[in-house]
């Protein structure tokens, strides 16, 4: 299989901040600091950036990885005590780890320019969910000549339709070699990844953020309204909302922009597009557009977000260009 070494990798880096990040939501050491945009960050976010850095660079020592967290929160005089917590769940994984290792790991993902190859990730995605105990995902993506080639996303949270007895997934796609989940805590595959073949919007099920500040409800609203879509919009945090559509248990994900100005960052949708689209699902912007992940830590030339089964692609773009209120 081509990319097999960096799949293995992304897989056994992504599991173990799986680890990580589950430990510190058991035992409630989730409190957020705040950044300098006034987003929240947590010690997790610190500890599987670092994890998942420092596997990268052992491994590919050449990648530049572009991350989105940095230890400059954490270093900063008042942050003594998260600090303190990020290393000690960092050295339960890992004991050998100095502090200024582990500070240099993070920073590891420091890089934000475009180059020929490099990984993009988000260590917490959804942050506010993990906050809230509810879902979260650690995303992981390889870009190579601005094409998205290899993608993780666990999701500790979820448990899929098709495995209900399974509590936390995390998916795994290679550009032509299809989506497959695993276990958190198993090496063996649980099976491949499936997009449903709703085409009917009356048995449509949909996706999307929880937050109004990152998608427009009311717009998604009115387009369901217009389509016939009868089943209620499921709300998740995070990149789960992309597995859910690659597990068949959604059909659809809108992201509409709901602020003007917004600009999506690529560790949010890398590996999440991947994934849907080796499960036989379609990602575009709201105009039809093709996420396009060659310039930089940022999709500057896209709007929003919609992903589907494929069967319903069409009908929401014509939905969303109708009920546009912007250009
Ligand atoms: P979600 O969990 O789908 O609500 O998405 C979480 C991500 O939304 C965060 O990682 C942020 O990078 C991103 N985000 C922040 N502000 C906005 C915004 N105004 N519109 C869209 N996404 C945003
Ligand atoms: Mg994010």
């Amino acid at each position: 299989m081509p990319f097999n070494a960096e799949r293995s990798i992304a897989l056994a880096a992504v599991r173990e901040a799986t680890e990580l990040c589950q430990r510190v939501q058991e035992q409630m050491a989730v409190q957020s600091i705040e950044k300098s945009d006034r987003s929240p960050v947590t010690i997790a976010d610190f500890g599987s950036q670092a994890l998942i850095c420092s596997r990268l660079r052992r491994a590919f020592p050449d990648d530049p990885i572009i991350a989105e967290e940095t230890s400059a929160v954490l270093t900063a005089d008042d942050s003594q005590q998260s600090l303190e917590s990020v290393i000690r769940y960092v050295r339960d994984l890992r004991p050998d780890a100095s502090s200024e290792a582990i500070l240099e790991w993070i920073d590891y993902g420091i890089q934000k320019e475009h180059t020929d190859r490099h990984w993009t990730l988000d260590p917490i995605d959804g942050t506010k969910g993990f906050l809230r105990g509810d879902q979260y995902a650690i995303a992981l993506a390889l870009i190579v000549q601005g094409e998205v080639q290899v993608a993780a996303v666990g999701c500790p949270n979820l448990t899929l339709g098709t495995y209900p007895d399974v509590k936390g997934v995390i998916a795994i796609a290679v550009r032509g070699e299809g989506t497959e989940f695993y276990r958190l805590s198993d090496t063996e595959p649980l099976g491949k990844a499936e997009v449903t073949a709703t085409s009917n919007p009356d048995e449509a099920r949909f996706s999307e953020s929880v937050e109004s500040a990152h998608t427009s409800h009311s717009q998604s609203a009115i387009i369901a309204k217009l389509l016939g879509i009868v089943k209620p919009a499921n709300r998740l945090d995070s990149q789960a909302k992309y597995v859910v559509v690659a597990g068949g248990d959604a059909d659809i994900y809108m992201r509409l922009p709901s602020k003007r100005r917004y600009v999506e960052n690529i560790w949010d949708h890398a590996a999440g597009m991947l994934v849907v689209e080796e499960a036989g699902g379609c990602v575009t912007d709201t105009r039809g557009v093709p996420l396009d992940f060659g310039h930089g830590y940022q999709l500057t030339r896209n709007r929003g977000v919609l992903v589907s089964n494929g069967k319903l692609h069409a009908k929401l773009l014509q939905a969303i260009a109708d009920t546009s209120s912007e250009e």
